[in-house]
């Protein structure tokens, strides 16, 4: 198996769509086994399903042995993330040197109507699920000694805000924050955090959008047209390998040039 990652066990939240299953593909072709984890069981196995035909990754049968797995988890909740990393160690003989924390939702209204359920709700995922998952992952990390990579996904939004989305915004500002911090706390241990910022990315979370209301923000991008998940992947997997070794506490925007 070629590759920059290769033999390299990476855990990719959010896994089962969009950018994470594009992360998941990516990180497959430069060579790791992917745990592919995600509360929609069937998309991670969707995900898995499209694993196979990278270089290396035969089909599995009773004779070929599965190098990529699925798994389900709930990154808001302490107790799922734990049997996730359990489960990830027990699958792979090692814990994940690679982990990508994709895992989001949206709940979007307007400050003057959101209730706090649907504030607290978007802060649990995308904020909290990423901390519970580094923690997880740092905690394993630290414990093999080995050192890693570990890149959050966070958004555009949390620099420029958004309207319809003061809880997004919160929480992927709160992601950079954490990001930061996890650079500075795990950098002794070999282990490296960094961030990724996407603009605007044609992914089924984009598409609740109003298609008037992308075709503006499109129309804002200096290059001219939305951005692919693929195109978020790339820099997910730069950030992951070793070609991006003296980078920590960084954030990446992928944008086209937006609001730069
Ligand atoms: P998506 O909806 O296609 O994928 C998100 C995935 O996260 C889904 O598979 C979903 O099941 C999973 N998920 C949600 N809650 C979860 C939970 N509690 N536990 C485990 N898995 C959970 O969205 P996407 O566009 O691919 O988004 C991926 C990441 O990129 C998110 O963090 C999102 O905030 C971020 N992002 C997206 C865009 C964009 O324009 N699409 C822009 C900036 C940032």
């Amino acid at each position: 198996m070629a590759g920059r990652l290769r033999g390299v066990v990476a855990l990719v939240t959010g896994g089962g769509s969009g950018i994470g299953r594009a992360v998941c593909s990516r990180l497959c072709r430069d060579g790791a086994r992917v745990a592919v984890a995600d509360r929609d069981t069937a998309g991670a196995e969707d995900t898995l399903g499209t694993l196979w035909g990278h270089e290396g990754h035969q089909q599995p049968s009773s004779v070929v042995p599965s190098l990529n797995a699925a798994f389900d988890v709930d990154v808001a909740s302490a107790t799922s993330v734990t049997r996730l990393l359990r489960r990830v160690q027990e699958h792979f003989g090692s814990p994940p040197r690679v982990a990508v924390c994709c895992a989001g939702v949206t709940r979007d209204d307007f400050l003057l109507r959101m209730d706090e359920g649907t504030f607290q709700e978007v802060l649990a995922v995308n904020l909290q699920g990423t901390f519970l998952v580094t923690q997880a992952v740092a905690r394993a990390l630290v414990a093999a000694g080995t050192g890693g990579s570990i890149v959050h996904v966070g958004s555009i939004v949390a620099k420029v805000g958004n309207v319809g989305q003061t809880n997004y915004a919160a929480s992927k500002a709160g992601v950079e924050g954490l990001t930061r911090s996890c650079a500075k706390e795990l950098s002794r241990f070999g282990i490296r955090c960094n961030a990724v910022l996407p603009g605007f990315i044609v992914t089924p979370m984009s598409q609740k959008v109003p298609p008037k209301v992308l075709a503006k923000f499109a129309g804002l991008v200096p290059m001219g047209r939305l951005g692919d998940p693929e195109e978020v992947a790339d820099v997910c997997a730069f950030l992951a390998s070793g070609d991006s070794a003296y980078i920590t506490g960084a954030s990446v925007e992928v944008t086209g040039g937006l609001f730069m």
